[in-house]
């Protein structure tokens, strides 16, 4: 039997930056820590995070030279007093390659390499991942359609024409362990890589509590009635502009009708049943996941 153990925070939480926003409309203290050699910047590429030998590369003094004259950038906060800054190189050009930036550092896809990050440093890469996409795709007001201009370091998009005032958005999402007794359900998507079981998820809609967005998705994708709900954990994932707002939910009926356009397969497990996921032929998800935390929790509960 495969021993499973809980783990705390969930990745890509528990940033160790301050993210001191008072100082986002101080253009004098914003501008000397842009030009400062002790600053740090966190370059991306089309929301890639820039890697060596398996640890972010954060870029100070001179290697930092390129960053600061970056179009797309916004302070992030500050780590142990230093300014952290995230610049985005790679939302012009579609033909551009990624510029050399540092000696052995390449840019990679973060949920590759977060299993071997530190904790902060991949609470800083979401961050800035997160930040760095919403700048890039809203650079035109929703409204009128004029051209939007950064301010306050980086966190507000201002209409150049209305001048509306557009700020980061984060999109709510529920992911929820439907549990009856000994069994929990998890599905298959076509989506997942082969033999993947996972919690279900979903966007929480207009008008929608996070209790019913967590019945409506859990009866929608596999016919399954939910009751109480119960709130578990929450996890940053920017991939692109989500939260993942994390509940055990328990259900009322056990017979599973599949929505197929979402799910390929859905099945109650028993507790055995998961912790013997690799005899029996299935993956769970991610270590990095919060689904995979809802499990594991789970899990030890029983
Ligand atoms: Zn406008």
């Amino acid at each position: 039997m495969t021993p499973i153990c809980a783990r705390h925070p969930n990745a890509y939480a528990a940033s160790p930056l301050d993210r001191a926003a008072n100082r986002r409309d101080d253009a004098g203290f914003i501008a000397a820590t842009l030009a400062s050699p002790e600053s740090l910047f966190v370059p991306l590429w089309r929301g890639h995070i820039l890697l060596r030998a398996g640890r972010a590369a954060l870029l100070a003094g001179r290697a930092a030279d390129p960053c600061r004259g970056a179009e797309v950038m916004a302070f992030l906060g500050l780590w142990e007093g230093r300014a952290v800054f995230a610049v985005e190189f790679g939302d012009r050009d579609p033909d551009a390659s990624p510029p050399a930036l540092a000696e052995g550092a390449e840019f990679a896809d973060l949920r590759t390499a977060v299993g071997s990050l530190p904790a902060a440093e991949a609470a800083i890469l979401a961050h800035a991942r997160a930040l760095m996409h919403w700048r890039t795709r809203h650079r035109f007001c929703p409204i009128c359609g004029g051209a939007c201009a950064p301010a306050s370091a980086g966190h507000v998009l201002v209409c150049t024409r209305c001048q509306a005032q557009h700020f980061p958005r984060t999109d709510p999402a529920v992911i929820m362990l439907v549990v009856r007794g000994d069994q929990a359900l998890l599905g298959h998507a076509p989506r997942f890589p082969a033999e993947m079981y996972s919690t279900l998820a979903g966007f929480v809609e207009p008008g929608e509590s996070l209790e019913e967005a967590v019945a409506r998705e859990v009866f929608e994708e596999t016919g399954v009635r939910v009751g109480a709900v119960h709130y578990h954990s929450s996890q940053p994932w920017p991939f692109p502009a989500s939260i993942m707002l994390g509940f055990h939910a328990k259900a009322l009926t056990e017979e599973i009708v599949l929505d197929h356009d979402e799910l390929a397969d859905a099945r109650w497990f028993s507790r055995a049943d998961l912790r013997d996921h690799k005899m029996l032929g299935f993956r769970l998800p991610r270590g990095d996941s919060i689904a995979r935390r809802l499990i594991e929790d789970w899990l030890v509960s029983g």
